[in-house]
């Protein structure tokens, strides 16, 4: 049994993280750990650099987000009282919970931001399957409940989550930056464990990578909240243990919780995201009844070829007819009749595009699908030349 670091922020925890997502595995792999997670705040931008770093040194990437939770319903946003937020930590197990997490981390943005990116306790539960949670740091509800000393509170809350992502998903974070606050936290959390029959799980809130970085962290916080290294009522760390540590470093810091130390290990193995990055992702397009996808395309451009060229030759022909072969060969179809459903869109409500359309604009199917509206016949633009370059 080994430790695994589930809390962990990386530089897309915007000037609060200065851990690197492509250097982090490497230093976990350095200390012995077979996988690593990434909880960055409020989003998952780095999830597929990070991803791709784990693969690259044989860790097991565990894919998370470190979530806010809205004291009220998402959509409320008034005053003081949405301002507050709980911080989460949400790991998903599989594709399936991978799915889970973006859903929720789009919803906390269109829909739920108010000051931070924030969830409700309805859509955690709509999107909770094949997701682990933690209670996080000191932020999340249940230790907020805890440091004012409402017990009970607490415990509702805690079984509350437990019930939202089900039994065995859910777990108490044990956390010890040397704050007076969380060894007061840690021992009611420990005895809520043993009365509830919550598990524990021990984290460090991983900000940055060596224990040495803590003071260009600093900084870093103060760019973020626009004051000096000099200034007093600056936003402070209040330690510097918030480093990728060793697992004896772990284990020396909760002797009294050791089961908090092996979970880690059990979480990481109950999580296996897997990406195909062979696979096209694109979206696919609605046609009309009767027609394929290449056969609808080629409709709207010989549709556009008549109405633009008074007289339509060879020329014109044979260059519509070699770029749409292009376009079938290499799968661009759908994209391409995406892109011509957009403009259509923006052109009929007199929403303003360009005239090109990046590389777009040397082609003929672009043009004759209104993408572009430079004619690449008259001007001569070389459509070949642009796709192999996009290539
Ligand atoms: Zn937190
Ligand atoms: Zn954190």
């Amino acid at each position: 049994m080994s430790f695994v670091h589930l809390h962990v922020h990386s530089e897309y925890s915007l000037l609060d993280g200065s851990s690197r997502v492509k250097v982090l595995p490497k230093k976990a792999k350095e200390l012995g750990m077979n996988s690593l997670a990434l909880t960055d705040h409020g989003v998952m931008f780095g999830i597929i650099d990070f991803y791709k770093a784990c693969k690259k040194e044989g860790i097991k990437p565990v894919l998370g987000c470190e979530i806010y939770v809205a004291p009220r319903e998402l959509t409320l946003k008034e005053g003081k009282q949405d301002a507050a937020n709980y911080h989460l930590i949400l790991l998903a197990k599989n594709n399936e919970g991978y799915k889970n997490l973006m859903k929720i981390d789009s919803m906390a943005y269109v829909d739920g931001f108010y000051y931070k990116p924030r969830i409700d306790y309805e859509n955690l539960r709509k999107y909770s399957k094949d997701i682990i949670a933690l209670s996080a740091c000191l932020g999340g509800e249940v230790q907020q409940h805890l440091l004012k000393d409402n017990y009970e509170e607490a415990k509702k809350k805690a079984l509350l989550y437990e019930e939202i992502f089900g039994k065995g998903n859910f777990y108490l974070e044990l956390q010890d930056h040397g704050m007076e606050e969380q060894k007061k936290v840690n021992k009611i959390l420990i005895k809520l464990s043993q009365e509830t029959g919550i598990p524990l799980v021990a984290t460090n809130d991983v900000h940055y990578i060596e224990k040495d970085d803590s003071k260009a962290h600093e900084i870093l916080v103060c760019i973020q909240t626009g004051k000096t290294i000099d200034d007093p009522d600056r936003l402070e760390f209040e330690s510097n243990e918030f480093y990728l540590k060793s697992e004896e470093e772990m284990r020396s810091l909760f002797p009294e919780a050791s089961e908090a130390i092996e979970n880690t290990q059990k979480i990481a193995d109950m999580c296996n995201v897997e990406f195909d990055f062979n696979v096209t992702h694109l979206p696919k397009f609605d046609t009309p009844e009767g027609f394929t996808s290449d056969e609808y395309l080629r409709h709207l451009c010989r549709e556009g070829l008549h109405r633009l060229y008074e007289d339509v030759t060879e020329v014109e022909e044979e260059r519509l007819n070699y770029e749409l072969s292009v376009i079938e060969q290499m799968g661009y179809v759908d994209y391409f009749l995406i892109v011509w459903d957009f403009i259509r869109f923006a052109n009929e409500k007199g929403i303003v595009t360009g005239p090109g359309r990046g590389s777009g604009a040397g082609s003929i199917v672009a043009y004759t699908l209104g993408i572009t509206k430079i004619d690449p016949i008259k001007y001569n633009l070389i459509f070949e030349r642009e796709l192999r370059c996009a290539r």
